[in-house]
């Protein structure tokens, strides 16, 4: 690559300086935030599962400079560097979250915060935040060379799925399934989708294929994660039949399920499993989604994995919080 070349390339991901315009309650734990900036039709409208940073202000309202302001823009591990080496008072809050809408022409996107009080820098910027006040979102730039970053959703070859998540994944969720909805291979995917969240009243309007079933599950008091766990073993319990049946009339040219042939179809977890793996699903015929908080994602993973018999590459796991610890 020739210096100018450098000069000019577009790091993936922008810094969009965006104001607030829209403020929607959705529900009692959910707020939509409608953000604009002039740049915002740069955004990559992919979609799906897209997560972005939100470079949140400190408590006085400011954010450090770490160079948002130069084009072309730092790369992600310039500016990062940067933060990383200011004083930790001088820090501001960096958070994840998923872009749940893009609308480029209008130079728009939305994001769906989940409420969850004020410990939380974010949960707390969501319940305070008024029109006209400035958020930076860190999202993919639709120019760069190695745009489509961020985006886990992947089923390769499986057109079973399965996708299953708490309140906090339920903007990536509903991304992926309005993103399907709109495909042209909207009838060729099916399979079931288990969303929980904490009141009867949090259920949200979602636009799915035809063939994919959406339940939410309101927990309405119940332990965190316990419905999704009943609803993913469910699925197990009846599904399990199905891919054993499909494993036993394996043929030439057909993926058994679980593994490709010569495998198992068996693969031990490590025992100091992660936090966040993304599946390779490449010929099989079924693929797992999941996210939300890591303790019950990371279970529900070994549920599929060791006693349904799926491999690891079917299965991408995320965890997207973790209980009773902040998100760095
Ligand atoms: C890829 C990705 C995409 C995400 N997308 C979204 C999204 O679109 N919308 C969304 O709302 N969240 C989303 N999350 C989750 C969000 O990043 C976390 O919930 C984050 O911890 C919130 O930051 P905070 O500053 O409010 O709380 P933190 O400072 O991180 O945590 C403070 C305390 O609150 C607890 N806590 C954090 N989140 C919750 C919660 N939801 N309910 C109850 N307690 C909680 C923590 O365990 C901790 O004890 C996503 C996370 C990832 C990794």
């Amino acid at each position: 690559m020739t210096s100018s070349a450098t000069a000019t390339a577009v790091t993936p991901y922008r810094a969009y300086v965006t104001r607030v315009t829209g403020i929607r309650r959705l529900s009692p734990h959910f707020i939509r935030f409608t953000l604009w900036a002039e740049d915002l039709h740069l955004f990559d409208p992919g979609g799906m599962d897209q997560r972005i940073k939100l470079f949140l202000p400190r408590p006085d309202g400011t954010v450090p400079d770490v160079g948002f302001g130069r084009e072309p823009q730092p790369s992600m591990m310039e500016w990062y560097q940067q933060w990383r080496l200011l004083d930790e008072a001088e820090r501001n809050p960096i958070r994840t979250y998923t872009v749940r809408d893009i609308r480029p022409a209008d130079c728009e996107i939305d994001v769906d915060f989940v409420v969850h009080g004020t410990e939380g820098p974010a949960s707390a910027w969501a319940l305070g935040a008024s029109a006209g006040d400035e958020l930076i979102v860190i999202g993919p730039d639709v120019r760069a060379e190695q745009a489509g970053g961020g985006i886990e959703w992947n089923p390769g070859t499986a057109r079973e799925v399965l996708l299953a998540g708490d309140e906090t994944a339920a903007p990536a969720i509903c991304g992926i399934l309005e993103g399907l909805a709109a495909s042209d291979e909207a009838k060729v995917f099916f399979g079931e989708t288990y969303i929980e969240v904490p009141t009867s009243e949090d259920i949200l309007d979602v636009r799915a294929p035809s063939g994919v079933v959406v339940r939410w599950l309101p927990r309405d008091g119940a332990p965190l994660g316990e419905m999704l766990g009943h609803a993913v073993r469910d699925w197990g319990r009846r599904r399990r039949i199905i891919f054993e049946a499909r494993r036993a009339a394996w043929a030439p040219g057909l993926t058994p399920v679980g593994a490709p042939a010569g495998s198992s179809g068996y693969e031990e977890l490590s025992p100091d499993e992660q936090l966040w793996e993304v599946a390779e699903p490449d010929g099989f015929r079924e693929y797992a989604w999941l996210a939300g908080e890591a303790g019950a994602i990371t279970g529900l993973r070994r549920h599929l994995v060791k006693e349904i018999g799926l491999s690891r590459k079917q299965v991408s796991f995320m965890g997207y919080w973790k209980k009773g610890r902040a998100s760095a």
